[in-house]
Formats: C-alpha cells, sequence, structure tokens
C-alpha cells in the first residue's frame, strides 16, 4: 500500500486555509519547538517568581505552551527551577514548583475522570440554577467591544497573542460567569480557541474552579485587586472609571448584587463522584521492551525529539497525524496552529491528516508492522484512538514520561492539598516521603 506524501513541510495555511482565513492573528506570542522552548526556560528566574507572579508585571515564566504539547516536559522544567537555587535552600523555588503540580493535579483529575471536565462537578454555588447561565457567549466579550477597557485588552491580547496572564484568566473567567452569567463552558471553550496553551484538564478545571462548580465558593476580584496587580493601566483609559465600573465595589457589595446566597440553588446537581479522585494510582506503567518492527507515532501532548518512544526507536519510521476533527471540534486558531506546526516540523515525522486512527493503521500497515510505540496521554481521546488500533490487531506501546511527583501511596486527587502532602517531597528532587500532614492534624497531635 502507498501511503501519501508526508506534509510535514507544507505551510499550515495551505493545509488549513480556511482558518487562516478567519483568524487575522497567524503568530501567537511564542515560536513553536525545542529550541524556542530551550530558550524560554533559560530565562526562567523562579525565585523573583515566587514574590512577583501575581502581578500583571511579574517574572512569569511563558512556559506553558511547551508544557501543554509536552516540548519541555514537567520534570524537566522543575530540574532547570531547582538548578537556580541552592541544593541547600530548594524552598526558594517553591512556588514555581508548586504552581507546576497545578498542572501535573489537572492533568491527573482529567485522566481519571475524562470527558466530565465538561460536565459542572457540583452546583454552581452561588444560589443561582444552571437555568440561570446563559449559553450564549456574548459577542461583546468575543470581540472585545464591551466599553470596559480591562476586558476588552484582555479579549484582544487572548485573540492576538493566544496568552493570558493567569490573573487576567481568573477576572476574564470571573465576570463572563458572574457578572454576565454565561456557563463557564462556553468562556472555556473560547480559551480552547485561543490559548497556545490550551486544553481540557488546565483549562476547564480553572473555569470550574473560578465559577465555583469546583469549589466551595465563587471566585469574584474588585477594582481594587486589578489596580494592585495591573496598576492604573486599564483604568487610566477606561471611559467608566469615573462612574459605572461594575468592578468598583467592595467584595461584600458585589456578592450581594451578583449572587442569590453562598450555596448551591435547591435541586442543584453535579456530576463527578469524589470517590473516583480518592485513591487512583501514581506510577506509570513499566517501559514496554523495544521491539524490531515497530513504527513510532507522536501526538500533540508530547512534541519533542526527547519523546520516549522516538529516543527508545531513533531508526524506525515515525508519524504524526493532524486530527481534522478535533481541530475542527475546538475550532483551534492559526496562532496554535503555527505553534503546534512549528513543534511537528523539528521532529522526524512523516505527517498526514485526517482520522487518527485510521491513518496510524495505515502508516504501521504500509511499513508492516503491527506494533505502535507512542506516549501517554490523559484525553480520552487518546484512549478510544489506542482501543480502536488495538482492534485492529496492533500491539500499542506507550512508553512512560518522567514522572512530576512519586508517591507512596495511592493519590488523593480530591483536593489538591492532599495530593500536594503526597508527591510535594518527590517533585522537589527527593525521594518520595509519607504525606506531610495536614496543618490541622499537625496541630492536634502537637
Ligand atoms: C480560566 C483559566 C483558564 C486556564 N487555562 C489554562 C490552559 O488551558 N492551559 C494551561 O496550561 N493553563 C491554564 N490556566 C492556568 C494558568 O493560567 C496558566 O498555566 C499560566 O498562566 C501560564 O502562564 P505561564 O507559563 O507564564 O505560567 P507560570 O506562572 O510561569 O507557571 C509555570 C507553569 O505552571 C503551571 N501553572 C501555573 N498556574 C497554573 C494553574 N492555575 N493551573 C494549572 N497549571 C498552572 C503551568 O504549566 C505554567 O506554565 C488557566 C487558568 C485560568 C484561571
Amino acid at each position: 500500500m502507498t501511503l501519501p506524501g508526508s506534509l510535514r513541510d507544507m505551510p499550515p495555511a495551505e493545509l488549513f486555509p480556511e482558518v487562516y482565513a478567519r483568524d487575522p492573528h497567524h503568530q501567537g506570542f511564542a515560536r513553536g519547538g525545542r529550541a524556542a522552548a530551550l530558550e524560554a526556560l533559560a530565562r526562567l528566574d523562579p525565585v523573583t517568581y515566587g514574590r512577583d507572579r501575581s502581578s500583571l508585571d511579574g517574572h512569569v515564566s511563558r512556559l506553558s505552551p511547551y508544557i501543554r504539547h509536552g516540548v519541555l516536559t514537567l520534570a524537566e522544567v522543575r530540574d532547570a527551577a531547582l538548578a537556580h537555587v541552592p541544593a541547600t535552600a530548594p524552598s526558594r523555588a517553591w512556588k514555581f514548583v508548586n504552581e507546576l503540580s497545578w498542572h501535573d493535579y489537572f492533568t491527573r483529575v482529567y485522566a481519571q475522570v475524562g470527558e466530565l471536565v465538561w460536565q459542572n462537578f457540583q452546583p454552581y454555588q452561588t444560589g443561582w440554577p444552571q437555568s440561570a447561565y446563559s449559553y450564549d457567549f456574548p459577542e461583546d466579550i468575543a470581540q472585545g467591544t464591551s466599553g470596559l477597557a480591562c476586558i476588552d485588552a484582555w479579549s484582544r491580547e487572548l485573540r492576538e497573542t493566544g496568552y493570558l496572564h493567569n490573573h487576567s484568566r481568573m477576572w476574564l473567567a470571573s465576570y463572563v460567569v458572574h457578572h454576565r452569567r454565561v456557563w463557564w463552558q462556553g468562556g472555556a471553550s473560547w480559551f480552547l480557541t485561543h490559548l497556545l496553551d490550551g486544553d481540557p484538564a488546565n483549562n476547564n478545571l480553572n473555569w470550574q474552579w473560578v465559577a465555583s462548580t469546583w469549589r466551595a465558593y465563587p471566585y469574584l476580584w474588585n477594582r481594587g485587586n486589578l489596580q494592585k496587580y495591573a496598576g492604573q493601566r486599564y483604568c487610566a483609559e477606561c471611559p467608566l472609571a469615573s462612574g459605572g465600573c461594575p468592578f468598583d465595589a467592595t467584595y461584600a457589595a458585589l456578592s450581594e448584587r451578583l449572587f442569590r446566597g453562598k450555596k448551591a440553588a435547591p435541586g442543584g446537581e453535579g456530576h463527578l463522584d469524589p470517590a473516583r479522585l480518592q485513591a487512583v494510582p501514581w506510577e506509570p506503567p513499566p517501559a514496554p521492551e523495544a521491539v524490531p518492527d515497530a513504527v513510532v507515532w507522536v501526538h500533540g501532548d508530547r512534541l519533542s525529539p526527547t519523546h520516549e518512544a522516538l529516543t527508545a526507536y531513533p531508526d524506525r519510521p515515525a508519524v504524526f497525524v493532524w486530527d481534522d476533527d478535533l481541530l475542527r471540534q475546538w475550532q483551534v486558531s492559526a496562532k496554535r496552529q503555527t505553534f503546534i506546526h512549528e513543534c511537528v516540523s523539528e521532529l522526524p515525522v512523516h505527517v498526514l491528516r485526517g482520522d487518527v486512527a485510521g491513518q496510524v493503521a495505515a502508516f504501521a500497515r504500509a511499513h508492516g508492522s503491527r506494533t505502535i510505540a507512542t506516549t501517554p496521554s490523559p484525553s480520552p481521546r487518546f484512549t478510544a484512538i489506542v482501543a480502536a488500533l488495538e482492534s485492529e490487531g496492533f500491539t500499542v506501546q506507550v512508553w512512560p514520561e518522567p514522572v512530576f511527583g512519586a508517591s507512596l501511596t495511592p493519590l488523593d486527587l480530591r483536593v489538591h492539598g492532599d495530593y500536594w502532602r503526597q508527591v510535594s517531597a518527590s517533585a522537589f528532587g527527593k525521594p518520595p516521603a509519607p504525606p506531610k500532614p495536614r496543618r490541622a492534624q499537625a496541630k492536634a497531635s502537637g
């Protein structure tokens, strides 16, 4: 069987002309690929980060697109952070390593719950029922024409660069869900289209956190909070600065205005049974044994020349497939396609497009192979593709990635604090240790 020629060197604007026609922003804030990732990693300043990360001008790393697409692993970013501080004082990089742990945590939760990340884990804790939230995403937010200088600036930055500082994401998400009463899934889809780091784990679970569908109370902010971390840059040019600013109020007044109480409306339903997150094995399956005839399948969660299966099979053919269905479903923006293309074009892969399972199977058959080697992904789509390949008689080998945080016990993922107590020793490069006691328990026993 003959394979179609590789699309690796075809510019993405030719591959996806409709996307590039629709989205005028073809290049995001970061260039794709390992060389660009290592340059960004070399600029990391984890110590100053610990002091000023909440400020819009703080020393945030902007590494998220590389982490999201596996150009860098969390473990190597952590190692780079620890290399900045004396071995005797790893806690000077504490805040940065702790932030990385959120990525690991959300990814692990996603691996457990799959598509449920699109459903409210619990009802909104705002007193409003689900039916009070609009399913239509407001055009003025999407286009940046709300008339609020801060909201419009973040909307523009998101669409033009594919990046927002964490604080801007929280502020914008809170505005969408709580001020405009739009369901969080609408905002999450908008972010997923534009963010270079967008993924259903970290995106949706942060939206659920802001919305209060996975947290005891909704996230709110006010003008004082904005000015503390952003200065005057927005208010100085906002027509509503001297009257009519919806954020110019105390938290108590905002809460009174926006919510109907501080708990769920009667009859509200949640979709997550927390028991699913209670005792989750942390360790990856062992590395498989290399076989002579394998082909390698590289997917979008690990776009690096350090890819474990590429490394195990340096001389075997490898394939990457543009997942047309997923790109359409997420309405992935041009700048994000460019980023992915830049990552892929550094790799020794044959590039195809279409139905992923079908294309990978055709590639393996064309090379006379029954074994497909790849790396893990928390995505339910990955699980479905692996199942489809296995049902066609292929053996799929999953080569594990370095672990960010090992534990002595199965992980309790119900809340981040408990997960962190279990993995933090290992996340700082030490052998895994018994979970530190919770603060309250430590007090009681002391
Ligand atoms: C509504 C909303 C949506 C978000 N969507 C995404 C998303 O789709 N993808 C994504 O990677 N992050 C998402 N985040 C988390 C966070 O905002 C970004 O990871 C961070 O802003 C990326 O910038 P940075 O690399 O400069 O981060 P830094 O502050 O330098 O942090 C270093 C790394 O730690 C991890 N990290 C930091 N904060 C968080 C966090 N709150 N949750 C999870 N990981 C974190 C990221 O991998 C990040 O690259 C979202 C946050 C919110 C509030």
